[in-house]
């Protein structure tokens, strides 16, 4: 990207040496009581499953207090995820927010946030397979928040031509399904991802966005603790591991298995977070 860049000041260097401060601490939000997650999941019996076939997409409901996993089959495969409040589709995961909360990754603890004016937990991550790989040298990790999802449009936009099953496509045509909502309609509900699996960074001399090989092997898994009633959506990118390109039938493809569990009691102490409580008045008192 051709930047015009200006002579530096005198105290540029300076100015770079002044030292990051953490946007968001988050010292200050409730943590979730893990090891109580943990217990309820060891309860639980197995209650449904789906498999999202390569380059499509598909839908799941999760009661609050069941639990999801979403599993590599067959190959290496990254997942796009879309959540939703299963009663309020407006009520959808917030990629951005939850970034600037947890960082660019998430990993086990971590939570899916939705969108304003809710912002509450929808999901909480409770178990990680690939906890393991961390940030590797070209500063990479598993499961980011930065990406969107694939998409024609852009597709479009970079390459010329359709294809009809990115992701975005993808997750469209399962909420229509699941919904019987119109394609177009449904199409304005599907929001930017969590990227299961997909292994991707910044450079560090442009700053471009980069994925590589995804480390996930069969039988990985990403685990879930629904907080609230979610309807869910997950797409298998025809990206495939994501090593080389996406939006095309190049890339070999393999299902993801989206497996369902009810636990005999709901984690002990555990509760269905509220909508933020902010009273929305935007410093109006009228509220007009
Ligand atoms: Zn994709």
């Amino acid at each position: 990207m051709p930047h015009d860049t200006p002579a530096p000041p005198p105290d540029a260097e300076a100015r770079r040496a002044v030292a990051p401060v953490i946007c968001y601490p988050v010292e200050t939000l409730p943590v979730p009581d893990l090891a109580a997650y943990r217990a309820a999941r060891a309860t639980a019996r197995k209650t449904g499953e789906v498999l999202v076939p390569p380059r499509e997409g598909r839908c799941f409901r999760v009661p609050a207090g069941h639990f999801f996993r979403i599993t590599c089959v067959g190959g290496p495969q990254v997942g796009d995820l879309n959540l939703w409040n299963a009663a309020d589709l407006s009520e959808r995961f917030y990629s951005g927010k939850t970034r600037a909360l947890h960082g660019s990754h998430l990993s086990t603890g971590d939570r899916m946030w939705s969108a304003l004016p809710f912002l509450r937990p929808m999901a909480t991550i409770v178990a990680d397979t690939l906890g393991w790989y961390g940030i590797d040298p070209f500063g990479g990790s598993v499961h980011d928040v930065i990406g969107t999802r694939c998409d024609p449009y852009t597709h479009r936009l970079l390459s010329g031509g359709d294809y009809h099953h990115c992701c975005h496509s993808n997750l469209t045509r399962a909420l229509a399904d699941a919904t019987g909502l119109p394609l177009a309609e449904a199409e304005m509900h599907v929001h930017d991802v969590l990227n299961v699996f997909m292994c991707t960074g910044f450079t560090r001399d442009t700053g471009q966005y980069f994925m590589k090989a995804s480390p996930v092997r069969p039988g990985d898994h990403l685990e879930f603790l629904a907080e609230i009633d979610l309807l869910g959506a997950l797409s298998a990118c025809p990206g495939g591991d994501c090593s080389a390109e996406h939006s095309s039938d190049a890339a070999a493809c393999f299902p993801l298995l989206v497996e369902t569990f009810a636990p005999e009691a709901p984690p002990a102490g555990w509760a269905p977070p509220a909508p933020n409580g902010y009273g929305r008045s935007h410093g109006r008192r009228d509220g007009r």
